[in-house]
């Protein structure tokens, strides 16, 4: 029989804010290509990560459930060390965990409301590749991957700010690791969903709530919003061996909604 395409199989991936929306979605799909998975699950968020364990586990493979919080580099540290207790090592990097807080005017945005949102989206995202690179640096091999959005390095995001600048930092960081590792055989790209239904964009204060996907299905060009099934496939592509010539890329899902030219 054939090498499966996009296959995972003998490859362990870490995936952060694994206990919900597109990071529970890439957890399974991960596993159901052949992975052992570690779940890096916020808890103070409360989410259930038992289904995404379940998940996992009927597709034959192994998740190991970590209590992360990526604004401490103690604790993502911890996280890639159960990594490579648990497994010995670590093919895969999905630095996925964000936030996103509305705010007010942008003169009154205050500093502890701006930098939770840089520590989390995009300091957050630099610690878990830190942790990552010396491990996939021995074994020659790696895939770092970062869920940014078209919210920021494409596109305004009202009353978001600090999301969009945290969004368009991880461009520059991707991008920078890119060329200097791929040498070392480890690529780094992000992707750039547009909108997708998940507890983020479902959060009516702080996101679209439901009826503004309802709207922003209206007039996405394929008449659509995201799924977290779709943004996963897509990680799956950056995730896999096969993805190795594609380094620093910014991979775009949004139905094509940003070139449509509307928020
Ligand atoms: P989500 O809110 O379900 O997922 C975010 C996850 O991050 C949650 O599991 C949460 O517990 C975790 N998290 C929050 N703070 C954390 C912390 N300090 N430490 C560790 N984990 C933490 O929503 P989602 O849509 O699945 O979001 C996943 C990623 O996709 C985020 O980076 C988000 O910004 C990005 N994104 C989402 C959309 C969308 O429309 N849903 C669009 C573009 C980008």
């Amino acid at each position: 029989m054939g090498q499966e395409l996009l296959s995972l199989e003998n490859q362990v991936a870490v995936i952060t804010g694994a206990a919900s929306g597109i990071g529970a979605e890439t957890a399974s799909l991960f596993a159901s290509a052949g992975a052992d998975v570690v779940l890096g699950s916020y808890r103070a968020d409360g989410y259930d990560i038992t289904p995404v364990v379940e998940k996992v586990e009927s597709c034959g493979q192994r998740a190991v459930v970590v209590e992360l919080d990526v604004r401490r580099s103690e604790s993502v540290d911890s996280m890639v060390a159960e990594a490579m207790s648990a497994f010995g090592r670590i093919d895969i990097m999905v630095a996925n965990a964000g936030i996103a807080r509305r705010e007010d005017l942008p003169e009154r945005v205050n500093d502890a409301a701006w930098e939770t949102t840089i520590d989390v989206n995009l300091s957050g995202v630099w610690r878990c590749f830190r942790a990552a690179i010396p491990h996939m640096r021995t074994a020659g091999y790696g895939r770092l991957v970062a869920t940014t959005s078209v919210s920021g390095p494409l596109q305004a995001w009202v009353g978001h700010s600090a999301y969009a600048a945290s969004k368009a930092g991880l461009i520059g960081l991707v991008g920078t690791l890119a060329v200097e590792l791929g040498s070392a055989g480890i690529t780094c790209n992000a992707i750039a969903p547009g909108v997708v239904e998940s507890p983020q964009s479902l959060d009516q204060v702080n996101s679209l709530g439901p009826q503004g996907l309802a709207e922003q299905a209206r007039t996405n060009p394929v008449r659509r919003i995201g799924t977290c099934r779709d943004v996963a496939v897509g990680l799956l592509y950056l995730a896999s061996a096969e993805s190795g010539f594609v380094n620093g890329h910014v991979l775009v899902m949004d139905g094509g909604m940003w070139l449509a030219g509307s928020e």
